[in-house]
């Protein structure tokens, strides 16, 4: 099994500390985990943490 190289985008327009990856891409798997890649910052995490991130996110998401 040959894991999947994410991109690399040499220019980063948002800070990955302040991104709250709204778009994210499945880049590499295993029985456990699943990791991603942030289409918007570059950062890349398991899916795990972006459920935690999303939790969080939606107790004041009156953004818009
Ligand atoms: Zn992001």
């Amino acid at each position: 099994m040959t894991p999947s190289q994410p991109l690399k985008s040499p220019q980063k327009k948002i800070n990955p500390e302040q991104c709250k990856h709204p778009r994210v891409q499945i880049v590499s798997r295993d029985e456990e985990s699943e990791y991603v890649e942030c289409q918007e910052c570059g950062d890349v995490f398991e899916s795990s943490e972006l459920k935690d991130m999303a939790i969080e996110e939606k107790k004041e998401s009156d953004e818009e």
